[in-house]
C-alpha cells in the first residue's frame, strides 16, 4: 500500500446560489446554501485515500464545528487525523463562495491553515520521513513549504509540490522537490521570464504542467511528451486539479513509470469532473482502473 503524507490547508466551503450577485452595500434573496468540506490539501488526501493508498494528513482545523466536520469527513474517508490538531481560540479555514451569474466569487479565510508552522511540523517529522510520497500546495505559510522541501531532502523522501494557488516559488523548494504540478497560469507566474518550452527543459521529469482538458506536458529529457487526457462530459471541474495531483503521487508510490503514472492521474481527474463538487467527484481506484 502506497504511504502518503500530505501537508496543507483543509477548510469549510459555504456555498451560496443566487440568480444576482450582490453589489456594494446591496442585500438580495438566495435561492440555496450548503457547507462542503475543501482545502486543497483536505481535497488531496481525501482523493488519494479514495485511490487506495494509506493517508495521513498534517494540517489544522478550529476548535468550532466546522473544525469537527472536517475531521469527521477526513475519518470517513479512511484519512489518518493523528496530525489534524484543532487550533485552540480559533476559527477553522472557510471559503465563502457565491454562485451566481455564471460564475463564481470566493472570499477565502485561512484561519487555523496559518498555524501549520514548521515548528507544528517537527512534531510530525516521523511520519514524513516513513512516507513514499509528501505532498504539500500554497494554502499553507510559505516558510512551512521551504521548511518540508528541506526535511524531505534530509530524509530522502519525495516531494511532489502542487504550487497551486499561484506564488513565486523559492529556488531551494523547487530544487528540493521531486515532482511540480503547475496549471498554465501558475507555471507561468512561477516561471516568468521562460517561454513554457524552456521551463519544461530546464526541469526534465520534474516538472508536469496541467492543461485542463489537453491533459499534461512534461520533458523527458529527449523530448516534449504530451499526456492526452480522456474525452468526458464535464460537469464541474473543481478539483480536478487535486485528483490529478492525488492520483499521480498514489501511482508514483506504487512504483509505475511517469508516463504510466501521468495517465492513471489523468483518468482519475478526468472522472472527476463528470460529478459535481471537489469531493464529490472523486473516484474509488475501481472506478478509475475500470477505465484505465
Ligand atoms: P482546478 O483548479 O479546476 O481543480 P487546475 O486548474 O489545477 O484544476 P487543470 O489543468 O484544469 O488543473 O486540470 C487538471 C487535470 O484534470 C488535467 O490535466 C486533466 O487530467 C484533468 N481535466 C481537467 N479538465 C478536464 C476535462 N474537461 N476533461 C478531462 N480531463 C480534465
Amino acid at each position: 500500500m502506497a504511504k502518503i503524507c500530505v501537508i496543507g490547508s483543509s477548510s469549510m466551503d459555504l456555498v451560496v446560489t443566487s440568480a444576482k450577485r450582490p453589489g456594494a452595500g446591496e442585500t438580495v434573496l438566495g435561492e440555496s446554501f450548503k457547507t462542503v468540506p475543501g482545502g486543497k490539501g483536505a481535497n488531496q488526501a481525501v482523493a488519494a485515500a479514495r485511490l487506495g493508498a494509506e493517508v495521513t494528513m498534517i494540517g489544522r482545523v478550529g476548535d468550532d464545528h466546522f473544525g469537527e466536520q472536517i475531521i469527521t469527513n477526513f475519518k470517513q474517508n479512511g484519512v489518518s487525523v493523528s496530525h489534524v490538531e484543532p487550533v485552540t481560540g480559533m476559527e477553522s479555514g472557510t471559503a465563502h463562495i457565491v454562485l451566481a451569474e455564471g460564475d463564481n466569487s470566493i472570499v477565502v479565510v485561512k484561519a487555523a491553515n496559518d498555524e501549520v508552522t514548521p515548528a507544528y511540523i517537527d512534531r510530525a517529522a516521523q511520519v514524513i520521513q516513513t512516507a513514499d510520497i509528501v505532498m504539500i500546495q500554497q494554502e499553507i505559510p510559505e516558510e512551512t513549504v521551504v521548511h518540508v522541501s528541506e526535511l524531505c531532502a534530509q530524509y530522502n523522501v519525495k516531494l511532489l509540490l502542487n504550487p497551486a494557488p499561484a506564488r513565486p516559488i523559492p529556488a531551494q523548494v523547487i530544487e528540493n522537490a521531486a515532482y511540480i504540478t503547475p496549471n498554465e497560469h501558475e507555471a507561468s507566474i512561477i516561471f516568468e521570464g521562460l517561454s513554457p518550452q524552456e521551463a519544461l527543459r530546464q526541469y526534465p521529469n520534474k516538472l508536469f504542467v496541467t492543461e485542463g482538458s489537453n491533459g499534461v506536458r512534461y520533458y523527458n529529457g529527449e523530448q516534449e511528451i504530451v499526456v492526452p487526457t480522456y474525452k468526458v462530459e464535464a460537469v464541474d471541474t473543481t478539483g480536478a486539479g487535486d485528483t490529478f495531483n492525488a492520483a499521480f503521487a498514489v501511482a508514483l508510490a506504487e512504483g509505475k513509470t511517469l508516463q504510466d503514472s501521468v495517465r492513471f492521474a489523468n483518468r482519475a481527474a478526468s472522472i472527476s469532473v463528470t460529478k459535481f463538487g471537489a469531493q464529490g467527484g472523486m473516484p474509488s481506484r475501481q472506478e478509475v482502473e475500470a477505465q484505465l
